[in-house]
C-alpha cells in the first residue's frame, strides 16, 4: 500500500512537522469560500519540504488555514493561523488573509489566537518566513511559540511584520491572482453550504 500511494504523491515527509498544513477545501470547491486556502498550503509546504520541518525549534509549530472567516481550516487554534477575505484595491479585488498568532489546543485547553495583521495572498510566504526568522533569532532556551509570541508583544511584532501588509501602487500582475490560479481573482460566492 505504501508504494502505491508514493507513486500517487502521497508519501511527502513531514507528517505532523511544521509543512503538514491543515486547511479548509476553501474557495476551490466551497460555496462560501473567499480565498484558495489549498493553494496556499500547497505553496507554505513546499517551502519547508527543504529540511526547516525538521528544525527542533520550528518542528512542532502549527499552521492552519480557512479559506473566509467561518473556521473550518481552525485558523483560531493554530500557533500560525490564516483565514480568507478580500480587499478592493486600485478597481482590483485583491485576495488577503488575516493573519492570528498564538492560538493553541491540547490536554489543557485551547486558547485562541489574536489578530494582528491582514497581508495579500501573494506576501503570506514571506511574512511566514520573517515571523520564524524573528521567532529563531529572539526565543529564549525551550521557549514556545505561543510564550515568544505573548512576552514579544503583539504591537512589536506586528512593527516587525507590516511592511508585508502593504501593496505597492503598482500592482504587480502576481498579486491580482490567488495561489493556484493564473487568472484575475474575483470574489465569487455561490449559494449553499460550507463544504467542510
Ligand atoms: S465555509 Fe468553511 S470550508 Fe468554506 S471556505 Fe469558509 S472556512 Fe473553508
Amino acid at each position: 500500500m505504501y508504494r502505491e500511494l508514493s507513486k500517487s504523491g502521497l508519501a511527502l515527509p513531514s507528517a505532523e512537522r511544521l509543512a503538514d498544513i491543515t486547511c479548509c477545501p476553501g474557495g476551490d470547491t466551497c460555496q462560501l469560500g473567499i480565498t484558495s486556502s489549498r493553494g496556499l498550503a500547497t505553496a507554505l509546504s513546499k517551502l519547508f519540504r527543504n529540511g526547516r520541518s525538521q528544525d527542533a525549534d520550528l518542528k512542532d509549530l502549527t499552521i492552519k488555514i480557512s479559506g473566509c472567516p467561518n473556521s473550518c481550516g481552525q485558523h483560531h487554534i493554530a500557533d500560525i493561523g490564516f483565514y480568507g477575505g478580500s480587499k478592493l484595491v486600485g478597481g482590483h479585488q485583491i485576495p488577503t488573509y488575516t493573519m492570528l498568532l498564538g492560538g493553541r489546543i491540547g490536554a489543557e485547553g485551547a486558547d485562541y489566537g489574536k489578530q494582528i495583521l491582514r497581508v495579500p495572498a501573494k506576501k503570506i510566504p514571506a511574512v511566514v518566513e520573517k515571523l520564524l526568522d524573528l521567532y529563531k533569532s529572539q526565543k529564549k532556551e525551550n521557549e514556545k511559540f505561543r510564550d515568544f509570541v505573548n512576552r514579544v508583544g503583539f504591537e512589536d511584532l506586528k512593527k516587525s511584520l507590516e511592511p508585508y501588509s502593504a501593496l505597492p501602487d503598482t500592482l504587480a500582475k502576481d498579486f491580482l491572482s490567488d495561489w493556484g490560479y493564473e487568472n484575475e481573482f474575483k470574489l465569487a460566492l455561490g449559494k449553499g453550504e460550507c463544504a467542510a
